[in-house]
């Protein structure tokens, strides 16, 4: 089976290593200049920050097992077991920074970069995809794993109907905040996280005790009300709204270099109670955060049952 996979995060690379393993061919398209998607990681000078997620943790047998590998070759740690009170739960992160491990899952898939979905075409046995340099692309099914918005339009444009509490589901925005100190005195106590430490930010996540960042670098996280109220604002007052928000835990140590980051996407609002979403005929398969949960464990398990689903539905 042919199979195009639309997204290049967490739920489409895992997707696309299971349909491989399985013994499909798979295409995977992703508009970004990376892949990773909301497992983003950026560097600036010495410094390396998450911008997206920030850590997971692990629930299910299944995902530990994934873990379990990503750790062993060096690609995840844990982090802490907690961040005001330990709980005995491991936070983990990327060795090299959460996009590291979406290019250990891309490593040997067919991944193609900058190449925005454009549009679907459906017949009753196969699915072509159009991306913006006009190339159409036939396959036996496609999954797509964008943001629900962002799938929406593409399934709009084929005629496909997907139900009303699905395609309702909205998602909370976040601006960020990349700080890179000149000392590590700043007021952000060990492990080097913080949820919900005052009225403006939900995370607070010191990159250099995470273990991946040379330079002391904090990345700040607006909670969901703060961003919505200032998403529209322009860039540049959001990033001087956010510094005069960071001072207070910046202590002694000074900025040397800041960067102010927007997801409208970034967490789904409600859940799916269902790992995936197939269109009727089922050759258009929807995966993602949505579907089984707002975080990456989420995420992962949406991408691979939406391919276990495919891979029985064509046996
Ligand atoms: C600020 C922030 C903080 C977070 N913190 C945490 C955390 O601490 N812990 C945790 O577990 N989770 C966290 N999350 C959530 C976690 O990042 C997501 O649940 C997970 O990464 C979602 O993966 P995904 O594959 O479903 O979607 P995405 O990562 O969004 O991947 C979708 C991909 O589709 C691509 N795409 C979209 N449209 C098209 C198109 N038309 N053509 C081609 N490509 C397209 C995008 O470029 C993207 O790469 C956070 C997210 C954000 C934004």
């Amino acid at each position: 089976m042919r199979v195009i996979v639309v997204g290049a995060g967490l739920s489409g690379l895992m997707a696309a290593r299971q349909l491989v393993a399985s013994g499909h061919q798979v295409t995977v398209f992703d508009k970004g200049r990376g892949v990773g998607g909301r497992l983003a990681t950026r560097r600036i000078d010495a410094a390396t920050l998450d911008h997206g997620a920030q850590f997971f943790t692990v629930r299910t047998n299944e995902f530990a097992a994934h873990v379990d590998r990503w750790v062993a070759a060096g690609v995840a740690h844990e982090w802490c077991k907690g961040f005001a009170n330990e709980d005995g739960h491991p936070r983990y992160v990327g060795s090299r920074g959460m996009s590291g491990i979406a290019k250990h899952l891309a490593e040997g898939l067919d991944v193609r970069l900058e190449k925005l979905v454009f549009s679907l075409e459906c017949s009753d046995y196969d699915v072509t995809v159009v991306t913006d340099d006009g190339i159409k692309h036939t396959c036996d099914a496609v999954l797509l794993t964008a943001p629900l918005p962002q799938s929406f339009s593409l399934l709009f444009g084929a005629g496909i109907e997907m139900p009303a509490e699905l395609r309702t589901i909205d998602y909370d925005r976040t601006l960020g905040l990349l700080a890179v100190l000149d000392s590590p005195h700043h007021n952000v106590p060990s492990p080097g996280g913080l949820q919900f430490p005052d009225d403006v930010f939900s995370f607070i996540g010191d990159n250099s005790a995470k273990g991946i960042s040379q330079a002391p670098a904090l990345t700040f996280h607006a909670n969901p009300e703060w961003s919505l109220q200032h998403f529209e604002d322009d860039i540049e007052t959001i990033h001087s709204l956010l510094l005069d928000a960071a001072r207070t835990w910046f202590g002694q140590a000074k900025v040397v270099e800041s960067q102010p980051k927007k997801w409208r996407f970034a967490t789904p609002q409600k859940s799916w109670p269902h790992p995936y979403w197939a269109a009727p005929g089922g050759l258009v398969v929807l995966a993602g955060d949505v579907f089984a949960g707002p975080k990456m464990e989420g995420a992962a398990l949406s991408g691979l049952s939406a391919a276990t689903y495919l891979v029985t539905a064509f046996s």
